[in-house]
């Protein structure tokens, strides 16, 4: 990597690479990588937007689809609640998780 793609790479600052973030928007999922707080395992979620993600009907909120989703991994039954909410584009504007933590796509991919 050339000194100007370094120069790039610091402009676009730690948490605009998507690969630095723990929630990536497809065209038709979202996933959300996290880790198990009980037994630290790493977990990618895809989350389908036709069946996942539901609309927010009341309309004073700050977003309009949200999910909610009890997330258990393949290594121990911890139950691990996630809730996303969406603005109109399907940009994260909150996210929660109980007893797990979210990680960047970076993270997850580097292994166990
Ligand atoms: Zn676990």
């Amino acid at each position: 990597m050339g000194f100007l793609a370094r120069l790039f790479n610091k402009l676009k600052g730690p948490s605009s690479s998507p690969a630095e973030q723990s929630i990536h928007v497809t065209k038709d999922a979202v996933w959300v990588y996290l880790k198990c707080d009980r037994c630290g395992e790493k977990l990618a979620l895809r989350l389908r937007k036709s069946s996942e993600i539901q609309r927010e009907e009341a309309g004073k909120q700050d977003y309009q689809m949200f999910i909610n989703k009890t997330v258990i991994g393949n290594e121990c039954f911890n139950r691990m609640q996630l809730r996303l909410e969406f603005d109109g584009m399907y940009r994260v504007v909150n996210k929660w998780l109980q007893n797990g933590a979210f990680i960047s796509k970076n993270e997850y991919e580097s292994g166990a």
